[in-house]
Order: structure tokens, then C-alpha cells, then sequence
């Protein structure tokens, strides 16, 4: 079939799907081709050649000087005509047409002419990540895959394919995987985002070959570029952690070893073969202009770098959501919570350059200054991910807040890079998920997020209802968002209106996400709220955060009397008591008191029969109020005062002296020794007496109605020491319990043996005519007695 000249575009298009319909009828017809509409082309006569099914078979083109390489050999017809006319040329060469119906990999061999680098272009979309403006069809560098012959080998991409195997029309899940080595394909899971980007029609028909000598100009700013982008790539490998670096620097100088071309800004990871079932082929291509700048090249290979650091399938999804053929994007447009292209790009580019076009990533008052996120969902917008990055990296203190401008303290992480890089190796692929993988790094300073994120921009308007614990709407309460990291409080400048009368309330903006609290300040009295606000919430939404309990304490400023008998009634005066008693109460230095009535400032309450004097306290919940000092009368008890001096021997002998006497707190012991002169020619002279005892410590105060036991314990031994006495001496106030004739064997003497006298007390209160209690003690035998008293005076 030999074709006509065609001359637009868009007959081109029409034309083509006539061809594809009328020689392969088994096949669908293919998607439009994402060619320029308003490109006019002047083509020379078309030639039809028949392709040969043999691998590797070649078909030379005469009229152009073409020759067309099939790997994996053909089918059907070639169609090729040169270009005589079109939109401008990259550089100086010559163009062909070309249309094959085949669903076989199509390449050129190009032959170097002398020192030279050789360009092949095609006329349409790029694919892949870029900067340029979107929806621009421009010449496109299509990649060189290896050598054939001493010939540089590139690969075209035809537009060309049929739906249900072709990447024309085709769902990513129905790829199959591994079809052919290199190539690989892209997950069966791949999300949304990345069919969006399998589905775009892509392929060109227009190709232009350039030979750009070396020497030339050009070339020497293609070094230059080169060099540039090398040395950042060094320096971004050096910023990894060891073990990133070594895999790193694995990918880059195998299988992803970089490749440039100069057909504008932009970073293409792969080439999808319009041949569907081939998948796609990996070739790492940085794509700058030759008047790139500094930032672009650290931007574009920013974009290299995080194919290299999340590898083939994530970068895949990644590159899909690059909006080539949406309405556009920028640092500050919205694109959505689920396109994290850019922002792992913008990461290294502010670590090379300091800035992202400008923008300090640091402040982000600099980057989103006159956005709110009351209007705009902050993590939908382009260089939000970046800047959230960036604030772990963030070394100062404090950043602008983002209405006022202001210094306001922010929390600092101080990660450094290789972290940050870290996080992008995980692949999220969506903002979420990055605040996730965020989370996660940061372990224990995981409480900073929502103070970091909220001073990103990562925030809340909020609305609810204060309540008391029996539920009833708490009034006048106003509210602060907070979030406290450990002693510091991170707070919202904005403090809002005293709540409604049903406790309703709203905050306009500035409430932290995930955990944090609301501060909430009634009167004197300040509260913390927990909050927590879903992160997946727009933040230009008002999340219904619906009833929130707040307790504020008790606290008592006056009572009506400050003294009174049993059965007064007194009113508390205060507040925060709540509206109902509930399970509140009310005591009088800790005796409970009937209550009357109960209200949020006021509550009449009877002193109870048990009442002493001392604070009167009122208790919500588990909170005590301050106490407020009240003096019982009419009812007192007995306080102690002083000890009685123990009195010894009361009874006993001048026969009888001591040797030793012991007073502790509650007992003694004594020893008492025989040696009065006038026994001494008796035959029982050398024995004594030992006494020991014990009492009860009575309490220091006796309370009406209360019962007192007290003891006193006192044994006495006598004990014989040299010779014992005989039973008829020992007749004298000594009780044998044992009798021995031999006197070599002494028998034990016991006076009283064991003495025990308990007594009981009851304090049947105040009698006028008595105004001190005394409780004594006495015990003793023969040789005498111990005593000890205990004085009380009765107070009120
Ligand atoms: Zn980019």
C-alpha cells in the first residue's frame, strides 16, 4: 500500500486507523495518539517495506537512510516517510514518519559519523517525571539501549497496540510479569494512580535524528551538565547511611547507571514499550535542558535518586502520578494527598541547593504564606510532603507561624539526611503514608508529630461540646488547642469564646492533629482535654470531636458560719461543685455530712454528730477541694498531756536496795539486792529481787463514746544467789512453790509471780466539773511498786 502526503496531524490520526482497521482486522482500534494537534507536517513520499519474520532482521529505508532493526523479527509492513517540514528541529538532522502495524520491538541502528553524539527523537508527550509545563508535545530524547555492529542501537516506542495487550489501552494488572528479560512489569497491585498512568496513550511516529558533533558548543554544555549532576549524585550517595550508600552505589553503577539526554527537565525511569506485553524496560534517563540551571539538575536528579532508592515497582507508581496530561503542577498547587512525586524530589533539591525555586523549606510561612489550611487540605498541596521532611531536619527552634508571620516555638528532631532519605526509601507513595513512615522514624520523639505537622500547616478546625460528668453542657469555658511534648506546651496563638449555655464550642483552625489535647480555661480554673483528630481528615474540613467530659476542680471560697454545733446547717460557697451532687460530697475534717442541696457554686450541708473541728472540704470525682477551717463546738475529747513520774518504791523495806532501775516508753526492769547489815550473819543473805513489766501507751486523745484498754504486766523473780534460804527463814512474805532440803539444789521464790491488771475506760465525754482525766497504772509486790499515770484535759 503506498501512502499520500499527509500535512496535519490530525488526518495523520484518521488515516492511521484506517491502515490498523483495514490490515488487522482481528486487532481493536488503537487510542488517540498523543500527538500536536497544531503541528503541521510537510512529508515526503512514503515507502512500504515488507518485514521480515526472522529475528534480528533489518529493514533499510533508502529515501531516509534508516534502517530499522527487529529483535524479535516482524510481521506485515513498514511504512516510512521522510520529514520535509514540521514544528522546529532539536538540532540540526532529518526526520522520518513511520506507522507498522506489528507488535514487535521496532529499533534503529545508528552509525556514528566520527566523533559525535547522536540523538534520536520523537515528536509527543514525554513520559516520566518532569517540570515543564504540561500538555506541551515536544521533541523527545528516545533512549539508546546498546550497540549492534559497532552500531549505536536506540529503541523507537510506535504508536501502536491493541486493547486488552497493549500499554495503549491496557490495565496494568493484566501484564503479565517477567514477560522478557530485562524487562519487567508493574505490580498487579499497582494503585490507581499508576493505571492512570498505564492507561495514557503514548507512542510516536515522527522521529528525528541529530548528530551533535563534540566540539561543538552544545556538547561542551552537555559536559558541564553531565559533570554537575555526577557531583551532586556523589554527594547525595555520601549523605545515605553505609548500608543505603553500598546498595546504592550497586544500582548506580550497574543496572541504573544514569543516561542524559537534552530535550527538557524532567527524569524518565522507564520505557514502556508500546508493545503491551513486553512491560516496561528500565533506562534511567536524566533529561535536562542545555540551559538548566543548578536547581533543575539537583531536582531531575532528585527524581533519579529516589527511583534508585525505592526501586523499580514504587517508582512506577511514583512516575504515574507525574499529572503529564492534567491541568498542571507546582510547588503550592493542589494535586492531591496521593502524588509524593514531587516532593521526594524537592528533598534533595533543597539539601543541594539550600532552596526549591526559591523557597526555604525550612519556613513554612515561605512556601505556603497567604494559603490557609481553614480553605485548602495542607498535604494536598505540592511541597507539603517536602517541607514535612524538611522539618525533621529543621536545626532552630522556632519557625513563622503561618498567619501571622510571627516566631512561634516549634519541636526540633534534628534527623539527619541519610534519615530523611531513609523514609523516602520506605516508598510511600501517598502523603498518609509518608506521615506514617514519618511517625515510625521518629520512635521516641513520635509525640513531637503533632506539634511538627502542625506547624507545617497540618491542622484542624474543630467543633463539640463541653460537659460535666453527669453530662450537663459546662458554660464559659474557653479553648486553646495544644499539643505538650514533656514540659513544653505547643499551643495555637487562637483561644476561642466562652462556651455556649448547652457547652457547645468551636475552634476556627490550628488544632493539632492525631493526639493532642484542648486547653480549656474556666474562670481561674484550667483543664486538658485529649483529643484526636483522624490525620486522613482534610484539614480544610470541621471535625465533630462531639462531647468532651471536662472537670474542672472544687474549690471553696467561703462558708456561711465558721463554727457550730452538730446539727447546724452550713452553705458552702464555691465553684465547679456541678450542677447535681451525683457522687459528690461533703466532709467535715473527714466526717461525711448529710447534704440539702447541691448546686455548681453552693451547697447547704448539717454537721454531722462525728464533726471535729478542723477544714471542711468538698469532693467531685476523685478531686478534693481546698479546705476551709471549721470549729466544732459543744463536743470535745481528752487530750494527752503529760506522764506521771513513775513512783518507786511506794511500798517495800528499808531492807530492800536497789541495784538498778530501767524506765523505756513502755516498760521497765529492776533489780534489787539484799544487803542490809542487819541480815548480813544471816545464812540467806545474798539474794534479790527481779522485777520487769510492761504497760499499754494509751492514745494520745480519747473521743466521746470511745473505749480504752489498757494493761499492765509485772513479774517478779526472786533469785538466789549464794546460799539459799531455808523454808522456815524464807517464811517471811516468800512463797515457796518448790521446797529442797538439799540446799546445793536452790529452789525458784516467787512473790507474786505474773501480775496483770487490765482496765477499761470509756470517755463519756466533758464534765463540767472535771477538767483533767488522769489514767494510773500501778502494780507491784513485796518489794515494792510501779506506777505511771497519764494526765488528759479536755479540749474542744
Ligand atoms: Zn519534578
Amino acid at each position: 500500500m503506498r501512502r499520500t502526503h499527509r500535512f496535519v496531524a490530525p488526518i495523520l490520526g484518521a488515516t492511521l486507523i484506517l491502515f490498523l482497521a483495514s490490515s488487522c482486522a482481528d486487532r481493536e482500534r488503537m487510542t488517540s495518539i498523543p500527538d500536536d494537534p497544531q503541528a503541521s507536517w510537510d512529508l515526503g513520499p512514503s515507502s512500504e517495506h515488507a518485514v521480515p519474520t526472522a529475528p534480528g532482521s533489518t529493514v533499510a529505508d533508502s529515501a531516509t537512510g534508516v534502517v530499522f532493526h527487529f529483535p524479535d523479527g516482524g510481521s506485515g509492513a513498514l511504512h516510512v516517510a521522510p520529514i520535509l517540514s514540521g514544528p522546529p528541529a532539536p538540532y540540526e538532522g532529518h526526520g522520518f514518519s513511520v506507522e507498522y502495524a506489528g507488535e514487535e520491538v521496532v529499533q534503529v541502528l545508528l552509525d556514528p559519523d566520527g566523533p559525535s553524539r547522536i540523538y534520536v527523537f520523537g515528536y509527543g508527550m514525554p513520559e516520566g517525571a518532569h517540570n515543564d509545563p504540561a500538555g506541551t508535545p515536544r521533541w523527545v530524547t528516545m533512549p539508546t539501549v546498546g550497540t549492534l555492529d559497532g552500531k549505536d542501537v536506540c529503541l523507537l516506542t510506535l504508536p501502536f497496540g491493541t486493547a486488552g495487550a497493549g500499554l495503549g489501552s491496557v490495565a496494568a494488572p493484566t501484564i503479565p510479569r517477567g514477560a522478557r528479560s530485562p524487562m519487567a512489569s508493574m505490580a498487579p497491585t499497582a494503585p490507581a494512580s499508576a493505571l492512570r498512568f498505564a492507561e495514557q496513550p503514548r507512542g510516536f511516529s515522527k522521529y528525528w535524528i541529530s548528530s551533535i558533533p563534540v566540539g561543538a558548543t552544545v556538547t561542551d554544555t552537555m559536559l558541564a551538565i553531565e559533570l554537575q549532576s555526577s557531583s551532586f549524585r556523589d554527594n547525595l550517595v555520601s549523605a545515605l547511611t553505609p548500608a543505603r550508600r553500598t546498595a546504592a552505589e550497586a544500582e548506580i553503577n550497574g543496572r541504573m547507571n544514569p543516561n542524559y539526554a537534552y530535550d527538557g527537565n524532567y527524569y524518565q525511569g522507564f520505557w514502556w514499550r508500546s508493545l503491551g506485553a513486553h512491560g516496561r524496560l528500565i533506562h534511567p534517563t536524566l533529561h535536562y535542558r542545555t540551559r538548566a540551571n543548578a536547581g533543575n539538575i539537583a531536582h531531575e536528579l532528585g527524581h533519579y535518586f529516589t527511583h534508585v532508592l525505592v526501586g523499580d515497582d514504587t517508582w512506577s507508581i511514583l512516575e504515574g502520578q507525574a499529572p503529564l496530561w492534567d491541568t498542571g503542577h507546582g510547588i503550592r498547587d493542589v494535586v492531591g494527598r496521593g502524588v509524593l512525586l514531587e516532593e521526594y524530589a524537592y528533598i534533595p533539591e533543597f539539601h543541594l541547593t539550600g532552596n526549591v525555586k526559591g523557597y526555604n523549606l525550612f519556613e513554612p510561612y515561605d512556601v505556603f504564606r497567604s494559603m490557609t489550611p481553614l480553605v485548602t487540605d495542607y498535604p494536598s498541596v505540592e511541597g507539603f510532603g517536602a517541607v514535612i521532611l524538611a522539618s525533621l531536619a529543621r536545626p532552630d527552634d522556632h519557625v513563622r507561624d503561618l498567619i501571622t508571620g510571627r516566631p512561634v516555638p516549634a519541636p526540633v528532631t534534628n534527623l539527619p539526611w541519610s534519615d530523611l532519605y531513609e523514609i523516602v526509601a520506605q516508598g510511600a507513595t501517598d502523603i498518609d503514608a509518608l506521615r506514617g513512615e514519618i511517625e515510625t522514624r521518629l520512635g521516641a520523639d513520635a509525640n513531637k508529630l503533632s506539634a511538627m505537622l502542625g506547624r507545617c500547616g497540618w491542622t484542624y478546625s474543630i467543633r463539640g461540646r463541653y460537659v460535666d460528668a453527669s453530662g450537663g453542657g459546662v458554660s464559659g469555658v474557653t479553648t486553646t488547642a495544644v499539643s505538650r511534648v514533656g514540659a513544653t506546651t505547643y499551643e495555637d496563638g487562637y483561644t476561642t469564646l466562652g462556651s455556649g449555655a448547652d457547652g457547645s464550642f468551636s475552634v476556627v483552625g490550628g488544632v493539632f492533629g492525631g493526639a493532642s489535647e484542648l486547653r480549656a480555661v474556666k474562670g481561674p480554673d484550667t483543664t486538658f482535654v485529649a483529643i484526636h483528630i483522624d490525620w486522613t481528615r482534610p484539614t480544610s474540613s470541621s471535625v465533630e470531636v462531639g462531647n468532651l467530659t471536662v472537670s474542672f476542680p472544687p474549690a471553696i471560697t467561703s462558708l456561711s458560719v465558721n463554727s457550730g454545733r452538730p446539727g447546724d446547717a452550713v452553705t458552702i460557697s464555691g465553684r465547679n461543685f456541678g450542677a447535681t451532687q451525683g457522687g459528690g460530697s461533703v466532709s467535715f475534717n473527714g466526717a461525711a455530712a448529710a447534704v440539702t442541696s447541691w448546686s455548681d457554686e453552693a451547697i447547704s450541708a448539717t454537721v454531722p454528730e462525728a464533726a471535729r473541728s478542723g477544714p471542711v472540704t468538698v469532693t467531685r470525682g476523685a478531686v478534693t477541694s481546698n479546705g476551709i477551717g471549721f470549729t466544732v463546738t459543744g463536743v470535745g475529747r481528752w487530750v494527752f498531756y503529760e506522764i506521771e513520774e513513775d513512783d518507786w518504791p511506794a511500798v517495800g523495806g528499808t531492807w530492800c536496795n536497789f541495784v538498778d532501775f530501767q524506765k523505756q516508753t513502755n516498760s521497765f526492769t529492776l533489780r534489787c539486792g539484799y544487803d542490809n547489815p542487819y541480815f548480813e550473819e544471816q545464812s540467806w543473805t545474798d539474794w534479790e529481787t527481779h522485777v520487769s513489766g510492761s504497760w499499754t501507751i494509751p492514745p494520745a486523745e480519747l473521743r466521746a463514746g470511745e473505749e480504752l484498754v489498757m494493761t499492765l504486766t509485772i513479774s517478779t523473780e526472786f533469785v538466789l544467789v549464794d546460799n539459799p534460804p531455808t523454808q522456815s527463814e524464807a517464811s517471811a512474805g516468800w512463797t515457796y512453790l518448790s521446797a529442797n532440803a538439799d540446799d546445793s539444789s536452790p529452789p525458784i521464790l516467787n512473790t507474786n509471780g505474773t501480775q496483770v491488771t487490765t482496765l477499761h475506760i470509756r470517755n463519756v465525754g466533758y464534765d463540767p466539773l472535771v477538767d483533767r482525766l488522769v489514767i494510773r497504772v500501778t502494780g507491784g509486790g513485796y518489794t515494792g511498786r510501779i506506777m505511771r499515770g497519764y494526765w488528759y484535759r479536755w479540749e474542744q
